[in-house]
């Protein structure tokens, strides 16, 4: 039992933490940048293998187009902050997925990003895709699949390093990788945590503001979401609640937002 609580102590010791961008707020850290990045590029690969990619040569270039104009108010900002090595192995990806039934949209760690073309008829236009976009990106950039990746290390094996889990249960921990980063195939998608949901509101609302779209298009593109949400409930939003919550955290966060926007 001792021995137990000073292994459980000594692992929190050796664990680390680090801290979120903007909102400064300190997380679990079990597992490494290159870990993830080279899990998520995998999972990607098979992704796109398994997936029909739009033939749809203007959507396409939309999602391509609002994705890099992200990436770059990202990395903008992280170099103003003396932090580019937090975006150390990124390789940014931006594709979209010929699958109108399904309504959503993610980034996996390492910018990998997938856009299904169900999302299309409710962000309606580039703004609104940069609504979806800087949303998803904020959940890579703030680390929150490496948060929850540790949190299930921590709760279901024990702690054990990313890397003694894979060789000793493969196929347990890449499960709880699909879940971690939100592109689980298991029907039992982890959900983000309201905390993680609003801190990735907030880095959005800024990133798309740097990349010059209006940030005020996220309260209609969250209410044509909500308005949604009342006939089916598609994966994006059970993921994302619509809620009036959500709404009036998000007009509160536009203040700050609107500082960073230079209409282009
Ligand atoms: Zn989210």
């Amino acid at each position: 039992m001792f021995k137990k609580f000073l292994l459980a102590g000594s692992l929190l010791l050796a664990a680390g933490c680090t801290t979120v961008p903007i909102t400064g707020r300190r997380q679990l850290s079990l597992v490494s940048d290159s870990e993830m990045n080279s899990l998520a590029m995998t999972q990607y690969k098979q992704t796109l293998t398994t997936a029909k990619l739009s033939t749809n040569s203007a959507d396409v270039a939309m999602v391509r187009r609002v994705g890099q104009r992200i990436a770059n108010a990202v990395e903008q900002y992280f170099r103003q902050q003396g932090q580019s090595s937090q975006l150390d192995g990124y390789q940014w990806e931006f594709n979209l997925i010929d699958d109108p039934k399904t309504v959503n949209a993610w980034c996996m760690p390492g910018g990998k990003v997938a856009v299904y073309s169900g999302i299309l008829p409710l962000t309606r236009d580039e703004t609104g895709l940069a609504v979806v976009l800087g949303h998803e990106i904020s959940h890579a950039v703030a680390k929150h699949g490496a948060e929850r990746m540790s949190d299930q290390l921590a709760a279901q094996l024990g702690g054990t390093a990313l890397s003694t889990a894979l060789s000793q249960n493969p196929t347990t921990t890449t499960n709880l990788f699909q879940e971690a980063v939100g592109v689980g195939t298991q029907g039992l998608l982890l959900k983000f945590s309201r905390r993680q949901e609003s801190e990735a509101d907030h880095l959005g609302l800024i990133f798309m503001a740097m990349a010059g779209y209006n940030p005020e298009a996220a309260i209609p593109f969250w209410e044509r979401m909500a308005a949604q949400s009342q006939n089916n409930t598609p994966e994006f939003l059970s993921d994302h609640p619509a809620d009036a919550t959500r709404i009036a955290d998000i007009q509160r966060l536009l203040p700050e937002a609107m500082k960073y926007y230079k209409p282009r």
